[in-house]
């Protein structure tokens, strides 16, 4: 038996991985059309491990982060990846944030978090000096960790376990062909034959599912968030991770405060309907895919809810000064020398023809293949969960 995955993100080294503990004697190979692995949504993260305090309970999103964030803190303990369950704060600032502050504090306690907190400000103080809220939850399971440094573990350790498996860079599929018992994966360079085939191709996801035969009604719609660093200045005025209070209608939680653990303090993202899938500037633009995005209605009944938080967070994509001022709301004394613009990051997000963003995971069957659709945060903390359902469908 062997095993293809197409993409290199965690989600298909987690797979790729659990598939091989699983089937000793196959052989998987990995096909990757970056010149390595983790160059999008995986590389390009705020590097959380995420508690589950957020995902409606029973959802795929609840459960398997949950199940993941077990298993990658074992996995990353023992395989010496950076990590660090540093904990973090989620700040209500404003009274009208108090009623979503103690919904989210339920849906914890539903998710099984333990040893959640509300707090005051003077306990916020204790915790974080230098932030202004009303009302916080404190988190202590929630951390940070290398997601880079994971999936080059992960791709180390799937060789390990069957040498004749393999992650192989410069492999862009362009079809996938359902061939008698077999499946034919062709790449730009060359052709792979397989007894199964997963897709975990995040920002390429619905695409890939089109080569399959899958006629989705969703769309991969791709939002950009941008991030700042806090300057040496700054740095000292965040110590853990420091959260806003989420907009319940989005599936974003809000430009926030992270420690990062190769060290250095970001703040971000922002979400911002990008030109390009896997464009990671402001001016980034592709015409075929804001072609593809402009004629599909989804985009426009996206737009034409949200349009006054679109519009918003367009201001801050392009001024600075706004965007200091959403991070001056959790920490007043922040000020314009603190912070330095960073890189970017941008997010796959299915979305359904009638403008609602599609909240939970969702993995399909094509004709060929099975295909992870949906996987936006918090897919890298539950990719070790996400990959067993993967592995349990094949
Ligand atoms: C800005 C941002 C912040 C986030 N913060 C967090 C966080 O703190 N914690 C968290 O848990 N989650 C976070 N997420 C979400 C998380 O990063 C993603 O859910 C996760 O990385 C998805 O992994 P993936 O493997 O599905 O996708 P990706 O990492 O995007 O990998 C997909 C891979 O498929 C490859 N590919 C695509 N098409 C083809 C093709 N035709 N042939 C070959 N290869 C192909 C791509 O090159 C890519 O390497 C964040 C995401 C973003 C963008």
């Amino acid at each position: 038996m062997n095993l293809i995955v197409i993409g290199g993100g965690i989600v298909g080294l987690a797979t790729a991985y659990k598939w091989q503990l699983k089937n000793p004697e196959g052989v998987v190979t990995v096909l990757e059309k970056e010149a390595g692995v983790a160059k999008h949504q995986t590389g390009r993260n705020s590097g959380v491990i995420h508690s589950g305090i957020y995902y409606k309970p029973g959802s795929l999103k609840a459960t398997t982060c949950r199940d993941g964030y077990q298993q990658l803190v074992e996995f990353v303990e023992k395989y010496n990846v950076d990590y660090d369950l540093c904990g973090k704060l989620i700040v209500a600032t404003e009274e009208r944030e108090l009623p979503q502050i103690d919904r989210i504090y339920a849906r914890g306690i539903e998710n099984g978090l333990e040893g959640l907190e509300i707090i005051g400000p003077d306990e916020m103080t204790d915790a974080e000096p230098f932030v202004a809220g009303i009302k916080a939850i404190k988190v202590p399971q929630t951390g940070i960790v290398d997601y880079v440094g994971m999936c080059l573990k992960l791709a180390e350790l799937i060789v390990e376990l069957q040498p004749e498996s393999r992650v192989l860079p410069h492999q862009r599929v362009i079809r996938i062909t359902q061939k008698g018992k077999v499946t034919a994966v062709k790449t730009d360079t060359d052709t792979f034959i397989a007894d199964r085939v997963v897709a975990c191709g995040g920002l390429e996801a619905d695409r890939l599912a089109a080569l399959d035969g899958l006629n989705l009604d969703v769309k991969i719609v791709p939002f950009r968030g941008d991030y700042y660093d806090l300057t040496p200045s700054g740095e000292h005025k965040v110590k853990h991770l420091i959260y806003p209070v989420p907009d319940p209608d989005l599936p974003f939680l809000g430009v926030h405060f992270t420690r990062m653990i190769k060290g250095g303090v970001e703040c971000g993202p922002n979400a911002v309907f990008s030109f390009k899938r896997e464009g990671y500037s402001k001016t980034s633009f592709s015409l075929r895919d804001s072609l593809n995005a402009l004629r599909f209605s989804g985009t426009w009944n996206l737009f034409k809810k949200h349009w006054r938080y679109g519009l918003g967070e367009y201001e801050r994509a392009f001024s600075r000064s706004k965007f200091l001022e959403a991070l001056q709301k959790l920490i007043p004394s922040l000020e314009d020398s603190d912070i330095t613009p960073a890189r970017a990051g941008v997010r796959a997000q299915a979305l359904r023809p009638d403008g609602t963003l599609v909240d939970d995971f969702v993995i399909e069957k094509g004709r060929a293949a099975i295909h992870v659709i949906n996987a936006p945060s918090p897919a890298a903390t539950a990719s070790l969960a996400i990959a067993d359902r993967i592995v349990k469908a094949l």
